[in-house]
């Protein structure tokens, strides 16, 4: 059966079931972009020329909403909890949805053992049933009820799950054995999956697979009509809990803004005024979607007290035309150093509040400056006045963005196959191979009879030695390049260091992830011995990483030029 795209998501807002507030929020949001929903699938459905696409059964199922899991979010929906998770699986939905492939939804331990066949009170069923499901999103709580539920299934089927996972998981902390033995293990577990199987907020790592959210996209008409009306001295803070306000220093910082706009928050209350926020400060309380937008298309300023890390709002006023003002942070915070990271599965270490702002968008719209350092802040302000910005949406933050996004991956992502074999080894590059301080360009002489099929297609493949320290993720970003951690296998041979001139004394194969690397005193090559720590994240001055980087398309990270 063909996928077909659909333009009408009224049956998936009945699929979405009701009743939570979480659940209803979703739904709202659904409904309010339909019709941006249904024009992507048309761009979308003539930019792929009507390729085949094979309708897809897939299971959509929510853990975090379960009774099972606890359900904190839903009760605090309509009190300044945390909203991007629901924004996320939203959209998520919806583009499955759109792309035609056949949806169920489940937000119960119940309905999940229903769509998979589970007889009731057998839980720890001992046979493996054939599944259903060509496809399962799902997160982590979901994870674990499927693992305690589906008996040996689990094991058969977890190459078809995709796990919605908003910081991302690194290699290292999804290995079992390796996270045991090296002070990796987290609460989140070590589930041995594919790292491209984890499916994150931000294209935080390219070790998991970036999936992203929308946000509206304006008519032409419509962004003429928000720079007519911005008001260049309305500031509105970012936050939608009163708790944000009790950074300390935040007086300093607080009262230079107050100089020169005039500072909105939308900090939820139950009846009185929170006692965090100034009385100078015009608080709207917690406001639905739809006003807080109309909110950010007044306001000239959106600026970040530091927390929450990485939401959506951040683009939403970007979108809207707002510039984004945000703190630097010296030191990065990580989960070595900050309460909010500690225990993920991730060493990343967050140099803003909202690094792809920083790094994905950067200035006229983003601008990430030192909170302490009074002059700095006060001239940000003062430059941020008196320029016009033009609203804007990364194009993989779009509707259409996401469909061609989820596309590809539904696609072309095959976790289930054991990938080909290494290539075979070509002839060398012409220039000799020369260990530079900084990273080295290392030139691939790509043969057709290079694993045919694979994606991303392998001749996007630039390999590049790192300098020591460097992880991967940043040497291929030096280069205007991206890492792509599916090919690492094409490097991680005798064979190709040889044909990359790396001049190897010795070489050992052994599990860690930083490998294939050289290290420079006694010219030692170490190859990777365990494929699922291959990992683009991670760096010690001990090594040159060997990394594989490609190309990307322009507003599309996770996509190469020849990737769909
Ligand atoms: N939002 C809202 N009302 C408000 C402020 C924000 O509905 O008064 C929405 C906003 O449109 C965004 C969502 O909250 O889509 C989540 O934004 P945030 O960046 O705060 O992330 P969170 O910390 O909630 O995950």
């Amino acid at each position: 059966v063909q996928a077909v795209f659909r333009s009408n998501l009224s049956h998936l807002m009945e699929l979405m079931g009701s009743g939570k507030e979480s659940l209803i929020f979703m739904k709202k949001r659904t409904k309010r972009l339909m019709a941006q929903w249904a024009l992507a699938a048309q761009r979308l459905e003539q930019k792929l020329g009507g390729i085949q696409r094979g309708q897809k059964q897939i299971l959509v199922h929510i853990g975090f909403l379960t009774e099972e899991s606890g359900d904190v979010f839903s009760p605090r929906v309509l009190k300044g909890g945390p909203l991007g998770e629901m924004v996320q699986w939203a959209d998520i939905l919806a583009a499955l949805y759109v792309l035609g492939h056949g949806l169920r939804v489940t937000v119960s331990l119940k309905e999940l053992q229903s769509n998979l066949g589970v007889p009731p009170g057998r839980g720890n069923c001992p046979l493996t049933m054939p599944l259903p499901f060509d496809l399962i999103y799902t997160d982590y709580h979901g994870l674990q009820q499927m693992k305690q539920h589906m008996g040996l299934s689990f094991k058969k089927y977890r190459c078809r799950i995709r796990v919605i996972d908003t910081f991302g998981t690194e290699p290292a902390y999804n290995h079992e054995e390796y996270a045991t033995l090296h002070g990796y293990r987290t609460n989140w577990g070590y589930w041995n999956l594919n790292p491209k199987q984890f499916m994150t907020m931000f294209p935080h790592t390219p070790d998991n697979s970036f999936m992203g959210f929308v946000s509206e996209e304006l008519s032409e008409t419509e962004k003429q009509l928000i720079k007519d009306g911005k008001a260049s001295n309305m500031a509105v803070v970012y936050g939608k809990e009163a708790s944000i306000w009790k950074l300390q220093g935040k007086e300093k910082f607080l009262s230079i803004l107050n100089k020169y706009m005039e500072i909105h928050g939308t900090v939820y209350y139950e009846s009185q005024r929170p006692p965090e926020v100034p009385a100078f400060v015009k608080n709207h309380g917690l406001l639905p979607q739809p006003e807080f937008q109309q909110l950010l298309r007044k306001a000239k300023l959106f600026i970040g007290f530091g927390f929450p890390y990485e939401g959506p709002a951040p683009l939403e006023a970007i979108a809207n035309g707002c510039v984004f003002l945000q703190s630097r942070f010296s030191p990065p915070h990580s989960s070595l150093n900050h309460e909010f990271f500690r225990g993920k599965p991730t060493s990343r270490e967050v140099f803003s509040q909202h690094p792809y702002a920083e790094n994905f968008i950067g200035k006229p719209h983003v601008w990430t400056v030192d909170y302490n350092n009074s002059e700095e802040f006060e001239a940000a302000i003062k430059a941020i006045m008196r320029t016009q910005v033009d609203p804007y949406l990364p194009y993989e933050y779009t509707c259409e963005g996401m469909l061609e996004r989820i596309h590809a991956y539904i696609q072309h992502q095959d976790f289930c196959t054991a990938p080909g074999p290494a290539p075979p080894a070509a002839h060398g590059p012409q220039s000799p191979f020369v260990l530079a301080p900084n990273a080295t360009h290392l030139e691939w002489a790509h043969n057709s009879s290079v694993a045919p099929g694979s994606w991303p297609p392998a001749h996007s493949l630039q390999a590049w030695l790192a300098a020591p320290g460097r992880a991967c993720t940043d040497a291929c970003l030096d280069h205007g390049l991206v890492c792509e951690p599916s090919f690492f296998h094409f490097l991680n041979s005798r064979d190709a260091f040889i044909k990359l001139q790396v001049p190897c004394d010795s070489t050992e194969s052994e599990m860690n992830h930083l490998y294939p690397a050289f290290a420079q005193p006694g010219q030692e090559c170490y190859l990777q011995k365990e494929p699922l720590l291959f990992s683009c994240a991670g760096s010690s001055t001990k090594y040159h990483r060997l990394c594989p980087c490609r190309d990307f398309r322009k507003g599309q990270v996770a996509l190469c030029q020849g990737c769909l």
